[in-house]
């Protein structure tokens, strides 16, 4: 294990030799923790999609990226390869808190998300949480403090920013805005810039979108840094 971080960190180092690779297609081929990896290969993903084969080597080097796809893309690996490797290599355990935030317009689509970080993540030990709203919120008041990596709709997240005394996200090393176009046209541009304001600034932000909205370049220009945009028009 202490081998395989020290390679992590060495090959995470520069995104450009896995960018220029034109024969980069598998998962297998990306640099990942073994966990990560197998979690991946039981649950039958082996093919990068366009999306995933463009923003996966800059997000798992660190880089803030602006990813455009259209539905059914592949956005969820997209993001939550990143999430799970972020929080590996920095050794997390549930004693650190709160590492990533996943931001999503609707509970449906939290609960997706939440799906398939159970099924490539169960490998790891990470605790993971829903904050969607619609249950009680003292008993997810009682959790939240302990969860690591917490998919979220952003007024739910919020409200216990807002009313959990116990809850921060001092720690944070990882954002990501799913769906930022949908969150917009559901009204929420004020509460991302409510929450955003409650996150340290040294993190990595990823953000994605089907579309490019002007309102989403707006939010993307406050909440990430130096982005490196990613765009798949085609599906191969
Ligand atoms: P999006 O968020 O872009 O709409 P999803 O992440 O929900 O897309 O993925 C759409 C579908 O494609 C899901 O059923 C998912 O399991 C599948 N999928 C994603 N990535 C891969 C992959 N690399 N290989 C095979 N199927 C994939
Ligand atoms: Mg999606």
């Amino acid at each position: 294990e202490e081998t395989e971080l020290t390679d992590l960190a060495e090959k995470t180092k520069d995104p450009e030799p896995f960018l220029k690779n034109p024969e980069l297609k598998q998962f297998s081929q990306l640099p990942l923790s073994q966990k990560t990896a197998n979690g991946l290969s039981k649950a039958n993903f082996v093919e990068m999609t366009d999306i995933q084969r463009s923003s996966l080597p800059l997000s798992l080097c660190g880089r803030d990226v602006l990813g455009a796809a259209k539905t059914g893309s592949g956005k969820t690996l997209a993001f939550l390869l990143p999430v799970l490797e972020v929080l590996y290599r920095a050794n997390w355990t549930q004693m650190d808190g709160v590492g990533a935030l996943i931001i999503s317009p609707t509970r449906e689509l939290a609960l997706q998300i939440f799906d398939v970080l159970k099924k490539i993540g169960r490998n790891h030990t990470f605790s993971a949480g829903l904050l969607i709203g619609g249950k009680d919120l003292k008993s997810e008041q009682e959790r939240v403090s302990k969860m690591n990596i917490l998919v979220c709709t952003p007024g739910r997240l919020l409200q216990h920013m807002d009313q959990t005394p116990d809850f921060n996200c001092d720690n944070l090393q990882i954002l990501v805005l799913d769906e930022a176009d949908r969150v917009l046209d559901l009204g929420f541009e004020k509460t991302i810039n409510a929450i955003v304001e409650n996150l340290p600034r040294a993190r990595q932000t990823l953000l994605f979108s089907a579309t490019q909205t002007k309102s989403v370049k707006d939010l993307a220009r406050l909440s990430l840094k130096d982005p490196e945009y990613v765009a798949v028009h085609e599906q191969s």
